[in-house]
């Protein structure tokens, strides 16, 4: 039996398991959602079948209860040689991926105040995997490290320095697990190396972002000292004007909500009154809803206006990159984006777009477009894996055969 990763994915309320040989290849994932309700289940991807879960189940019981039934199926023979963990934010604490002990969940700990929705359930998963395998290498990937290398001009917010240095008040960017996946891909598939390439990569799924990576490192990116800055998403608003706080205080709403609003009520979700998923919203404007329509179209143009901002921290663009589940399948939005780019020379080629670049490996621009653009479909769960076995291999005695 060959060697296994476990890649470890705990959100605010669900948990997912994905299991990897160490050929990079995943063999099967497990997920677990509406967890802290009356609905809570959990099912084996691309099965039907349900996976029992104990009642008001901590994320301990939970993940314990997800292995065990991994276990008894045949999957996960024997203890993985490493487990990966996704952690949303890394501060400026963490550049890269680390490899979990006390100090680091402690470091982790300390950055919660910048995600306090998310870091705390991911070391929550933490404790659970160590407890359930005190002898494996566990690893933290970030969502935050691929963006450490902004420099201050794209980092900073024009607010008093007594912001960044007492409150770490910046900008951090995430999605970064993708976007490294993408440049690595584009690098790939236009065969050059990934430290000479240099792409605008568009993350497009519920969430959404968009990063400027100049020979393999990112320069810029859209998202900034939370997910909610920068591009219409499913149900984010993305950048409006800061006095809309003091404005709406005005009209009796109050910070948080007016904070739950921008972050539950707004994007697709906000514009079109009917949706924040963007494959209804397609549907839907195809029949001629003039919500959904406009939905489209301010997701569309806030997309191509950033685009546009991402060549300002380029010297050389070797491909436009879409990924995410819009930008890997919405041949509209794709198309609809790109027309705001004329001005660039950045055309599509009508039927690898629809195709979404499916006999093309990944390609969908024209022929006389200036610039290739490609559809790759994001893997950070394979990103986390490889990071997990390179950092587990790293603690690992030489050998000496
Ligand atoms: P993700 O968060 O990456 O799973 O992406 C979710 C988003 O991708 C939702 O808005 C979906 O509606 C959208 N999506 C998935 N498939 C399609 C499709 N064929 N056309 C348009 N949007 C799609």
């Amino acid at each position: 039996m060959e060697d296994q990763l476990l890649v470890v994915n705990c959100g605010s309320s669900s948990l997912k398991l994905a299991v990897f040989d160490q050929g990079r290849r995943k063999l099967v994932s497990v997920l677990a959602e509406r967890l802290n309700t009356d609905e809570a289940s959990a099912r084996i991807s691309g099965t039907a079948e349900t996976i029992p879960l104990p009642d008001n189940g901590s994320y301990e019981r939970v993940l314990a209860a997800l292995v065990e039934a991994l276990k008894t199926r045949g999957i996960l023979c024997r203890d993985p040689v490493a487990i990966g963990h996704r952690v949303v934010h890394g501060g400026e604490t963490f550049r890269g991926a680390a490899l979990i002990d006390d100090q680091v969940v402690a470091a982790i700990d300390h950055c919660a105040s910048l995600a306090p929705l998310h870091n705390p359930v991911n070391l929550a998963g933490i404790a659970a995997t160590r407890a359930l395998y005190p002898e494996v290498p566990q690893v933290a990937v970030f969502d935050t490290a691929f963006h450490q290398t902004l420099p201050p001009k794209a980092f900073r917010y024009a607010l008093p320095e007594t912001y960044y240095r007492d409150w770490a008040v910046r900008r951090y960017g995430f999605h970064g697990t993708s976007h490294y996946f993408m440049a690595q891909e584009a690098a790939r598939l236009l065969a050059r190396t990934h430290d000479t390439t240099s792409i605008i990569s568009a993350h497009l799924g519920n969430g959404c972002s968009v990063a400027a990576i100049r020979n393999g490192r990112s320069v810029d990116t859209s998202m900034g000292l939370t997910p909610l800055e920068g591009l219409v998403m499913g149900t984010r608003s993305g950048d409006v004007d800061p006095s809309l706080f003091d404005y709406l205080a005005g009209k009796g709403l109050s910070a948080a909500e007016v904070h739950k609003t921008l972050n539950k009520q707004s994007g697709l979700l906000g514009l079109s009154g009917e949706s924040n998923d963007m494959r209804t919203l397609c549907d839907l404007a195809e029949q001629g809803h003039s919500g959904a329509a406009l939905a489209i179209d301010v997701f569309c143009f806030r997309l191509a206006r950033y685009l546009g901002a991402m060549t300002a921290s380029l010297t050389a663009l070797d491909a436009l990159v879409f990924t995410g589940g819009i930008g890997e399948n919405s041949a509209r939005v794709r198309q609809q984006t790109v027309e705001h780019l004329s001005l660039l020379g950045i055309t599509l080629d009508s039927v690898a777009n629809a195709r979404n670049g499916a006999d093309t490996e990944g390609r969908i621009n024209a022929a006389e477009s200036r610039y290739p653009v490609l559809v790759i479909p994001t893997n950070e769960e394979r990103v986390i894996a490889e990071e997990a076995l390179r950092l587990a291999r790293s603690t690992q005695s030489p050998s000496t055969d």
